[in-house]
């Protein structure tokens, strides 16, 4: 690919299709056309409708306002996932987007935390996190511009197709052009090998300088076009299928997701307001799609609104995410299960990335191999993030015991072996989830330090056990005054309309 880029065509309206369009056509306005072509017939899949904080910026991105995002997408405000059953029966903790007590400089919170369980003293690590505290009593309500120790990050719950359908008329207004029709067909440059335009059934072609496909798992460009290759992980990662389906709501609207660990994969809960999304992720391997639909429909504690639905998914990566003058963004650039929400982030950290890195000069190879090493190193850090949950399990099931067996990727086994020794973490630069993350699932899934950094020696026993307290008060402060989750929605989203 050489030159200016002028003309940008989306292929696809799914969630990556419509993110994609309203983030290029906003950051770089009149200085490219942006088209988008969506099938009906052939419809989007349908689900991903639990997000992670950073969701934040796109809305301040597109300049979207937060009441309107909620009651246009049927949103619910998340803090947290809540992981039952997953390091043992009957256990669970919870992996909130804030994160427990105050570290120092040198020290994090967690370095004091250890040395308290070593002296006996019973002191829950989630006592001193406010998105814990926020989501078990079910209160929310923005607390940004106090003091950081009460930040309260938070995402969204909202309904995908909703979510679609509102950037749709968002991008619209927004001078994106949107073709009806299916592609048949595409041309490509002779002399590049780069595709030219996507031909639709009733002949029309639509051209371009640079494709993103959001085609979904077909890959229509990247793999059925480009035959880019595809790179599989389902050795770490053995689920293979999901089954979806709706239920009706309950009276009370969770702050957090449920994960809830099963014989062979997890089952997801997402309060929406008007209703919840469920799903079993599974192993085709140790269950069958009949006693999936057993464990799913059993579990769902309020009536089920549809039949459920299977979706067959290949976890991995395209080789290349941007290759000749197609970037793939969303499920066509691979496919990582939604255990800690991450697909929808994935789209918008790769519209980002090509933002940083869009093609501007004679030569695009360096801006393309930069994007794709990018692009690897954030997948394959999710993708260890998500083994560890797996790996980290004390289940007795032979989906799960082989799972605790399995070698993992070296630099994980790296991670693992470092926390146990001494607490330590190791940082990576591109890795969305930070040290409060890490440590949350580490400690909720009984990895636990043997040792502790030396500064965490420095209070008395008893002073630490006052300190502790005294956090713990503190990070509850806010909660007298925050209303409840359906309280504050409702208020929110009604003094919009007024
Ligand atoms: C079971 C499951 C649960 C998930 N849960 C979450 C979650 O909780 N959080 C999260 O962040 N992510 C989640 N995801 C991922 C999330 O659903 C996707 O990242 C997101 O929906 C983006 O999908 P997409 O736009 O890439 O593909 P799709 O929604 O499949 O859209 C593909 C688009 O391409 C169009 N298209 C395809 N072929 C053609 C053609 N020949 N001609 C014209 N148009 C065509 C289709 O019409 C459609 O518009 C989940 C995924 C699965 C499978």
């Amino acid at each position: 690919m050489t030159g200016m880029v002028k003309r940008v065509v989306v292929v696809g309206g799914g969630t990556a299709g419509w993110m994609a369009a309203a983030l290029i056509a906003k950051v770089l306005g009149r200085r490219v056309s942006v088209d988008l072509v969506e099938s009906e017939q052939i419809g989007i899949i349908g689900v991903g409708e639990a997000t992670i904080p950073p969701i934040q910026t796109v809305n301040a991105v597109l300049g979207i306002a937060e009441a309107d995002f909620l009651r246009e997408t049927k949103a619910t405000v998340k803090l947290a996932i809540r992981f039952e059953n997953w390091g043992a029966a009957g256990q669970s903790y919870y992996h909130t987007f804030g994160a427990a007590g105050r570290n120092l400089a040198f020290c994090s919170f967690h370095h004091f935390w250890t040395r308290v369980r070593s002296l006996g003293i019973a002191v829950d690590y989630w006592d001193c996190d406010l998105n814990y505290l926020a989501a078990c009593a079910g209160k929310f309500a923005p607390t940004t511009g106090n003091d950081p120790i009460w930040d309260m990050p938070y995402a969204y719950h909202f309904d995908s197709a909703l979510y679609g359908q509102f950037l749709r008329r968002h991008c619209e207004a927004n001078g994106v052009r949107r073709t009806e029709g299916r592609i048949a067909d595409v041309t490509r440059c002779a002399l590049t090998g780069d595709i030219g335009a996507v031909v639709l059934e009733d002949g029309r072609t639509i051209a371009g300088d640079l494709f993103i496909d959001c085609s979904g798992s077909r890959g229509l460009l990247i793999q059925q076009a480009l035959r880019t290759g595809y790179e599989d992980w389902d050795h770490w990662l053995p689920c293979d299928r999901a089954m979806a389906v709706p239920s009706e709501r309950f009276a009370t609207t969770a702050l957090y997701t449920r994960s809830i660990a099963q014989c062979a994969g997890w089952q997801w809960r997402i309060p929406l307001q008007h209703r919840n999304g469920n799903g079993l992720v599974y192993s085709s391997r140790h269950l069958s799609d009949d006693r999936a639909a057993d464990v799913l429909l059993g579990n769902l504690d309020s009536p089920a609104l549809d039949d459920p639905r299977v979706i067959a998914f290949r976890t991995g990566r395209a080789r290349r995410q941007w290759h000749r003058n197609v970037v793939a963004v969303g499920l066509s650039s691979g496919f990582l299960e939604p255990l800690e929400s991450t697909s929808i982030y994935l789209i918008q950290s790769a519209v980002v990335r090509l933002l940083h890195l869009f093609p501007h000069g004679p030569d695009m190879a360096a801006l393309r191999d930069d994007y794709n090493r990018q692009s690897q190193c954030e997948y394959e850090l999710i993708r260890d993030f998500i083994i560890l949950h797996y790996h980290a399990n004390r289940r007795d099931e032979p989906f799960w015991r082989d799972l605790a067996a399995m070698p993992v990727p070296d630099r994980l086994a790296q991670k693992i072996a470092l926390f146990r020794a001494s607490g330590a973490l190791m940082p990576d630069q591109l890795d969305i989830f930070m040290e409060s993350s890490r440590v949350q699932v580490l400690l909720g899934q009984s990895v636990e330090p043997r040792a502790w950094h030396p500064l965490a020696d420095a209070p008395g026993e008893d002073e630490l056990r006052h300190q502790f307290a005294q956090m713990a008060a503190l990070k509850a402060q806010p909660l007298a005054h925050l209303p409840r989750h359906d309280d504050w929605l409702a208020a929110t989203m009604g003094a919009a309309r007024s």
